[in-house]
C-alpha cells in the first residue's frame, strides 16, 4: 500500500460499533429496560463519507449530523448506495436553513424556538414531507447552547404538539459539561412523560449508559465510534 494512502478504518469502526451497542444492551439491562430500547445515533459530524459506509457495512443505520451544508453534501450518495438511512440533524438549526433540513432529514432534533418552529412548518408544507421532531432542551439554561430554555420549555412543547401533531416525537438534550448529567437526563424524562412523548435523546459517547439508566431511547455517539475529532 503506499504511504499516502489513507488509512482503511473499516475493522476499528465496526469493532467500535460492536462494542459501543454490547455496551448499550448492558445498559439496557441494567436499567430493567428490553433490548432494542434504545436506538444508537452514530454521530458523524466531520467524519469523511468513508467512514461513514464502514459504519453503514457494519449495519449502523441511524446518522446524526449537526450541520444541514455538511449532511447535504455526505449523505444523498451514501443514500444511493442503497442504504436506508435514517439522518438525525442534532445541531442548532439556523432558520434559513431549515427547508433543506427537512427535505434532507428524517428526525430534526433541534426544535427549540417559535421562529424556526415557524420555518419548519412553512417547509414541511412545501415538501410534503414531514421529519420527526423533537424539542432540544437547554437543560443547563447555558446561554451559548441551542434549546429551549427550561421556564420556557413546557409552553414550547405544547405548542409544538398542537402545531406538529404525531410528528412532534420527543425531547433532545445536552447537558453543561464538567457537572453530574444525571440530573439533567432525569429532569428531561420527566418531562417526556409529563407530555406522553415518546423518544428522550440524550446521552454521548461520555455518558450515554448514565442518559440509558435515565430512560434515554437514543443515545447519540459519536467520537466513541469514529474517533477523536480534528
Ligand atoms: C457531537 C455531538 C454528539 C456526539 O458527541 P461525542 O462526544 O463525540 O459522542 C452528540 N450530540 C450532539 C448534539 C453533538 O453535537
Amino acid at each position: 500500500m503506499p504511504l499516502s494512502s489513507p488509512p482503511d478504518r473499516s475493522v476499528e469502526i465496526a469493532a467500535n460499533l460492536a462494542h459501543i451497542r454490547r455496551r448499550i444492551a448492558d445498559a439496557a439491562e441494567r436499567a430493567g429496560r428490553p433490548a432494542g430500547a434504545v436506538t444508537l445515533v452514530a454521530v458523524s459530524k466531520t467524519v469523511p463519507a468513508a467512514a461513514v459506509l464502514a459504519a453503514i457495512a457494519a449495519g449502523q443505520m441511524h446518522f446524526g449530523e449537526n450541520r444541514v451544508q455538511e449532511a447535504s453534501e455526505k449523505f444523498p450518495a451514501l443514500r444511493d448506495a442503497g442504504a436506508t438511512l435514517q439522518l438525525h440533524l442534532v445541531g442548532g438549526l439556523q432558520t434559513n436553513k431549515a427547508r433543506d433540513a427537512v427535505r434532507i432529514a428524517e428526525v430534526i432534533e433541534s426544535l427549540d424556538r417559535p421562529r424556526l418552529a415557524d420555518a419548519i412548518a412553512n417547509a414541511i408544507e412545501r415538501a410534503g414531507r414531514a421529519p420527526a421532531l423533537l424539542v432540544q432542551v437547554n437543560v443547563g439554561d447555558e446561554p451559548q447552547k441551542s434549546g429551549v430554555p427550561r421556564p420556557e420549555a413546557d409552553a414550547f412543547i405544547e405548542a409544538c404538539m398542537e402545531r406538529f401533531g404525531a410528528s412532534l416525537r420527543g425531547l433532545m438534550c445536552v447537558p453543561p459539561e464538567g457537572a453530574d448529567p444525571a440530573p439533567h437526563f432525569r429532569w428531561l424524562a420527566e418531562r417526556g412523560r409529563r407530555h406522553g412523548l415518546p423518544v428522550l435523546s440524550m446521552g454521548m459517547s461520555a455518558d450515554f449508559e448514565t442518559a440509558i439508566a435515565c430512560g434515554a431511547t437514543h443515545v447519540r455517539v459519536g467520537s466513541a465510534i469514529f474517533g477523536r475529532r480534528p
